[in-house]
């Protein structure tokens, strides 16, 4: 089993418990995740870094509740997340999750301001009235508010991912997580959206982030390194490489 831990390893906001992920094909059975251990605090701004095929996409999976483990335990927040139905894992996720994806994914055919508007309408947790002008205030703190009536094919990839940054938030989640945010835009904007990553973890968010950017990587609170399914090292902020029980199933 590889074990991470939070800085003081209690109060974990996220907390994964020997999870293993393991496909079946015909060749037999494919273990992507090995029994994976970590705990993240709130406010942590944690990036995942491995080679392709190490089982990044995997883990961001699992704690989003897009696929459930073979084994093992998924707790956020307090709510075990692997044992949720389905209808529940959607109503909790909007709630807890904010997703960013490398690719933006804004709606096409919704300007910006109505694409930060959808989660709200999905989770009705603010009320129609109040959607606007909070879909308004997360667009002036991502630098958009001047771009909020455009289509997203009308603007750059980096204001793209400002408001899809922007649309993550729209329910007030205390996560996010965010899959290569920096991989499909240059450097200096890139740059920006990890900036405003700092704000958001200085405003409490709590960050995982899946990336191959260096200096993405490098700016997060906690590196993860993972190969072949298990969390093989972990970084600090301090650049203090603390290793890992590489025990692994
Ligand atoms: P990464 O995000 O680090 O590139 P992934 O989590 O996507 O890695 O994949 C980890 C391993 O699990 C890979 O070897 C991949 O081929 C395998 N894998 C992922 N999803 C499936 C699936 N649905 N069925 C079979 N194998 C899968």
């Amino acid at each position: 089993m590889s074990k991470a831990n939070a800085g003081d390893g209690s109060n974990a906001l996220i907390a994964l418990c020997d999870v293993v992920k393991s496909y079946k094909s015909e060749a037999g059975t494919f273990d992507a995740l090995r029994g994976i251990t970590l705990d993240v605090g709130r406010s942590e701004f944690v990036s995942i870094v491995g080679k392709s095929g190490s089982g990044k996409s995997t883990l961001i999976n699992m704690i989003a509740g897009i696929d459930r483990p073979t084994s093992g335990s998924v707790l956020i927040d307090g709510t075990s997340v692997h044992l949720l139905s389905e209808n529940k894992l959607a109503i909790w996720r909007g709630k807890t999750l904010g997703i960013v994806f490398q690719f933006f994914q804004l709606l096409p055919t919704l300007t910006v301001l109505e694409n930060v508007m959808l989660p709200m309408d999905f989770c009705g947790i603010y009320g129609v009235r109040q959607r606007p002008d909070r879909a308004m205030n997360l667009l002036e703190l991502v630098g958009m508010e001047d771009q909020v009536n455009k289509l997203p094919s009308a603007i750059s990839g980096g204001q793209q991912q400002r408001a899809a940054i922007a649309r993550a938030l729209a329910n007030d989640p205390p996560i996010l997580l965010a899959d290569e945010p920096t991989g499909n835009l240059d450097s200096s904007t890139g740059d920006a959206v990890i900036s405003l990553f700092h704000d958001l973890v200085d405003a409490g968010k709590t960050i995982l982030i899946v990336t191959h950017d260096a200096d993405l990587a490098a700016s997060g609170s906690r590196t993860i390194v993972l190969a072949d399914g298990a969390i093989v090292e972990e970084r600090t902020e301090l650049g203090r490489r603390r290793p890992v029980d590489l025990k692994i199933r």
